[in-house]
């Protein structure tokens, strides 16, 4: 059977994620330090994972609604409301999702018609351009550079809009730089998204983990004209340690939050009911065993900074989330022969930039939620892999 010619041309086009590859390498191997996988090194809380299991001992093992339990969503609303400053109607505006890899991949799907532009800043997250091309629209990057912090500049955004473009996507803090965005940046997008009549997607998966308290995170959706045209999207894996339980939320405006639960309700039906009960625990009780891990992440990413500095791999303070970018060009290696070669000389797993896009390339992504005694020892073999150069 020819099977390439069975699979779908848009499928058949998208590549594999980068950083799954690379980590095929790495299984099954223990003396590897990984700084790969952006997953936190902690157990989610145990007093979540006892709700999980309590949801579990009372028999709720059944479908929830489709939009997710409504005590969940009253919470999820209200946990915005005190955090973001936007609110919600939890009847109507929000939506209980499998991760927010769901959310991106329904509100895509809900808002592309085959054809349409969406923009977004790269180096990103991998999902993004492959989910833009399985929705059918066209995936237009905007390139953003370390020499800017790796910001999305409002004039970069306005020179790659189209009488075709239909959606801004948005991730700050940003994975793979922790790249945070000013207020006056954000105005700026804004105001082109009024103006062209745009929807703004905003992944704020790592809005939590911002370390300057001076510069605390700001969502777009509270800017003047935005909540109307914003999806925001946020879920439970990376501040609560939760990447397990599959959860995520979509919060818009009902129309959107319809469309988007007809894809959801024929395509998954409803999250978890035991994941979606864990959740209810974490955004009710969770928030100082969260900010106990952001004081350690805080810690961890003062230290690897310092260190590959001192190593000569130049590398910006990031404002947020649990990685930083090294730049890797003065070495010579391009980013997948870096990683590489640091894999077998020194057994340390860290990601190529080019793995969150071509202009990721002369880059690496080391993620710091890796225990503290490993991201020194990890430290020490990179520097000895540097000077054996
Ligand atoms: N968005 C970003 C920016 C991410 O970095 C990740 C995971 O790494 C996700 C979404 C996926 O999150 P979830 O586990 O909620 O599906």
């Amino acid at each position: 059977m020819d099977y390439n010619s069975k699979i779908a041309r848009n499928v058949a086009s998208i590549p594999r994620s980068g950083i799954r590859d690379f980590f095929e390498l790495v299984q099954g191997r223990d003396d590897v330090i990984s700084l790969g996988v952006g997953e936190p090194d902690f157990v989610t809380p145990w007093h979540i994972r006892e709700a999980a299991i309590y949801s579990l001992e009372k028999g709720q093992t059944t479908y929830t609604s489709n939009l997710g339990l409504l005590s969940l969503r009253k919470s999820i609303a209200k946990y915005v409301s005190n955090f973001f400053h936007v609110d919600y109607d939890p009847a109507k505006e929000v939506l209980v999702t499998v991760g927010v890899s769901e959310a991106i991949d329904i509100a895509l799907r809900a808002l592309i018609n085959p054809g349409d532009e969406v923009i977004y800043h790269e180096p990103c997250y991998v999902s993004y351009s492959p989910s833009i091309v399985m929705a059918h629209g066209v995936a237009v990057p905007v390139v953003t550079t370390k020499e800017h912090g790796f910001s999305l500049k409002p004039e970069a955004v306005a020179a790659a809009i189209t009488p075709k473009t239909r959606v801004i996507m948005l991730n700050f803090p940003t994975n793979p730089t922790g790249a945070c965005a000013s207020r006056e940046d954000l105005e700026g997008i804004a105001k082109l998204a009024v103006e062209h009549d745009l929807i703004v997607m905003t992944d704020e998966i790592y809005s939590e983990l911002r370390y300057d308290d001076s510069d605390p995170h700001i969502s777009i959706a509270t800017m003047p004209g935005m909540q109307e045209r914003t999806i925001l999207l946020h879920g439970f894996s990376k501040a609560f340690a939760m990447t397990g339980f599959r959860l995520g939320y979509a919060c818009a405006p009902q129309p959107i939050i319809e469309a988007m639960m007809k894809i959801h309700q024929y395509s998954m039906l409803c999250a978890s009911i035991m994941s979606q009960n864990a959740a209810i625990e974490a955004l009710e009780h969770g928030t100082p065993s969260m900010l106990e891990m952001k004081r350690s992440y805080h810690q961890r990413r003062d230290f690897l900074v310092r260190r590959l500095n001192e190593i000569g791999l130049d590398c910006h303070l990031p404002g947020g989330a649990f990685y930083v970018f090294p730049d890797i060009r003065s070495t010579g290696l391009s980013s997948k022969e870096f990683a590489m070669k640091l894999l077998e000389a020194e057994s340390v797993a860290c990601v190529p930039g080019d793995a969150f896009g071509p202009s990721g390339e002369g880059f690496l992504r080391c993620c710091y939620a890796t225990a503290f005694d490993d991201i020194r020892t990890a430290t020490d073999k990179i520097e000895r892999f540097v000077k054996s150069l």
